[in-house]
């Protein structure tokens, strides 16, 4: 699939703030904008923001994570240096020429002499262009290599992270760390190190050979470089932290865009277009205005590095004129140092613009840094004990307590137990917020519960490879996930090598293969972002397909109805049965039909089971369910009176 959406969470959360793992990541959670007068605070996530400051995490420190990325490629590295350091030695080359023509040619007179030096001066160009044109391909493609290593990583990292790492995280903003963040550290990696290198070794070169021609000047010249030098440095740390307040500004622009973006129909459904583009606008004019005083302080720091450096050549020239005027001195001698001043002077100011780049490459990394840092809480064991084959599709929850992490001061769950026996159909039933999706969610293990156990076919989900217990689990939720991609690729997502045959004889078992037949491109038919090219049904259909041809020996249904009308849901109403077959089935269920068809009934109240037992037996008690029944099934409500029971 070309273009996947952003990870979603089950249960849309997002807006819940998680006190402690907030501090732990720090910015990442915390969404900031700008404040807009006319606009109500934490409307689509965004907020006030304080103004960010620079923090030691800014340091050059930032990069370190990014150093393996490069040692990866040292092959290329080495090369890059040798192709530099030819440019580097030709062009330090020609002053030696120069002197030579000034010094021995013109004194002679001797055309001969001119001839010959041009002709090393025109060999020592194309060995100069030759070399040049090397390590520009060879760091260029550097920098575009390790960008895409990296921005592979950063993602492949995002998809290993919890659930709930993403209910609070804004997808957005990650999104804008793996595209924008990636692009400016390709800029230090790329053209900036390559000038970085390029400069340190001229301006290196340029001193030595000014020590050489004339040590007095040189004494004079190397006194005026630690006064460039260390206000440079200290410049740096301003131009990092404003550079990463620019990105999290971008980041925050990028969220924002991508929440509105996908939720188009609602925001013109309110008419909320403008007041959405003014929102961001505001954030598009603070990344602005971010980015400017980057910049600025950039421009500053560039201007007082070319002065600096220029100042004192002038100065030296100055000197060494007198000392040409007193014979010291040869005049061939005079240019040749002003030359490699000229050099080391050039250097050191190119120096302070890529220095610039790579404080703001700094900030960028750290950025990235937070992300590969963070650990996900749900991961496999070191030695996770392999599940029994063939697999049973038992379930079980041992005295299972449960808080959601972003609210560990709510209880979801306090003494859960319950058994549900292979090939068992077990309908869900309970008022809204009973903790019914967060059965759900324990079993896929997208959280791991506070105490008690959770088991599948007899092990501890916590002993076992996530990935292997979710082979065994088929997930049918209520709103089913619908990828930008053929139809063919979201029936087969989860099973990518899948061949036509099977897809297609899953969605025919799942009553789709009708309306994909006469979809434009049949199976080849490419779904807008999300499905909004499907109806809720046809949604729900290819999601089951999806299901069927997982093959899974426990199904989790969530049903819907609310989506459907009379025919769509006896559509899918048998799509499910032919899904339900020979497996273990838990289904929050939502019509009569699903909960007259389970062979138990377990009825949720406040996290707690209140009620279990068939329909008829709930009915007669005239608890908890028969109240549920009466008032949700009110379509098939004949059949719930007590005396039906
Ligand atoms: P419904 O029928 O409305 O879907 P439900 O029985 O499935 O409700 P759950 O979604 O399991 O209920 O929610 C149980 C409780 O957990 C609710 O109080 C809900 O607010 C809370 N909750 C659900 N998801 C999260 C989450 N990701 N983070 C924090 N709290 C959550």
């Amino acid at each position: 699939m070309k273009r996947l959406t952003a990870p979603e969470t089950w249960k849309d959360a997002s807006y819940t703030r998680a006190p402690k793992r907030a501090r732990r990541i720090g910015r990442l959670v915390a969404p900031k904008i700008f404040p807009l007068s006319a606009a109500p605070p934490y409307i689509g996530g965004m907020t006030d923001a304080p103004k960010a400051k620079s923090s030691p995490r800014d340091s050059l420190k930032s990069l370190a994570p990014i150093l393996p990325y490069a040692r990866r490629r040292l092959g290329w590295i080495m090369a890059a240096v040798a192709a530099l350091t030819l440019a580097s030695g030709a062009t330090l080359v020609m002053p030696l020429a120069v002197r030579g023509m000034i010094d021995r040619g013109f004194a002679a007179d001797h055309a001969g002499v001119v001839n010959s030096y041009f002709l090393v001066l025109i060999a020592v160009v194309a060995l100069l262009a030759l070399a040049s044109a090397t390590r520009y391909f060879l760091v260029m493609t550097l920098g575009e290599r390790i960008v895409a290593d990296l921005r592979e990583d950063v993602f492949a990292h995002m998809t290993r992270l919890d659930p709930a790492f993403y209910d609070t995280a804004q997808t957005g903003e990650l999104v804008s760390r793996l595209t924008a963040d990636t692009t400016q550290i390709k800029a230090a990696f790329g053209s900036s190190a390559s000038v970085a290198l390029r400069n340190l070794f001229m301006f290196v070169g340029a001193i030595g050979l000014m020590v050489f021609t004339s040590p007095k000047l040189s004494a004079l010249v190397l006194v005026a470089i630690p006064i460039i030098v260390v206000p440079l440095v200290t410049a740096g740390r301003s131009v990092r932290g404003r550079s990463r307040a620019a990105q999290d500004t971008l980041a925050d622009a990028s969220a924002f865009a991508a929440e509105n973006l996908g939720a188009l129909r609602t925001m013109q459904a309110f008419n909320a277009e403008e007041f959405s583009t003014r929102r961001f606008s505001a954030a598009a004019e603070g990344a602005y205005a971010a980015a400017r005083d980057a910049v600025k302080a950039r421009a500053l720091l560039t201007a007082f590095a070319i002065f600096l450096a220029f100042a004192s050549v002038v100065g030296v020239l100055w000197l060494g004129a007198h000392d040409v005027l007193a014979g010291r001195m040869s005049g061939g001698q005079l240019s040749q140092f002003v030359l490699y001043a000229v050099l080391a002077a050039s250097s050191l100011g190119q120096l302070s613009e890529v220095w610039n780049e790579i404080s703001a490459a700094a900030g960028a990394a750290g950025r990235i840094a937070e992300i590969l840092g963070e650990k996900p809480l749900i991961a496999a064991p070191a030695k996770p004990t392999k599940m029994p084959e063939p697999a049973r599709g038992e379930i079980t929850f041992e005295r299972v307590g449960f808080a959601y992490p972003t609210r560990r001061d709510r209880t979801v769950f306090e003494d859960l137990s319950f058994t549900i026996a292979p090939g068992e159909k077990v309908a869900i039933v309970g008022p809204s917020g009973a903790g019914k999706s967060t059965l759900f969610q324990l079993l896929m293990r997208f959280y791991d519960p506070v105490s008690g156990v959770v088991c599948v076919d007899g092990l501890d989900a916590r002993a076992v490879d996530p990935a292997d217990l979710r082979r065994r689990v088929a997930l049918v939720p209520q709103d089913p996930v619908i990828f930008s991609g053929s139809v063919a690729d979201n029936i087969a997502y989860g099973a990518p090598q899948a061949p036509a045959v099977a897809i297609e004889a899953a969605a025919e078992r799942a009553a789709a293969g009708d309306f994909v037949r006469a979809l434009p491109q049949g199976y080849a038919t490419l779904l807008g972002e999300r499905g909004v090219t499907l109806s809720g049904g046809q949604r729900q259909r290819l999601a089951i397909a999806r299901a069927i041809l997982k093959n899974a020996p426990i199904l989790l249904l969530d049903e819907a109805t609310s989506a459907l009308d009379a025919e769509n849901e006896i559509l899918v109403q048998k799509a499910l049965d032919e899904l339900m077959q020979g497996r273990t089935t838990l289904i929050i269920a939502h019509r009569l039909a699903t909960v007259l068809a389970a062979d138990r009934i377990l009825v949720m109240e406040g996290g707690q089971i209140v009620e279990q037992g068939t329909h008829a037996e709930l009915v007669a008690r005239d608890g908890l369910y028969a109240r549920l029944a009466r008032l949700q099934f009110d379509a098939g409500a004949k059949g719930l009176e007590p005396a039906a029971g």
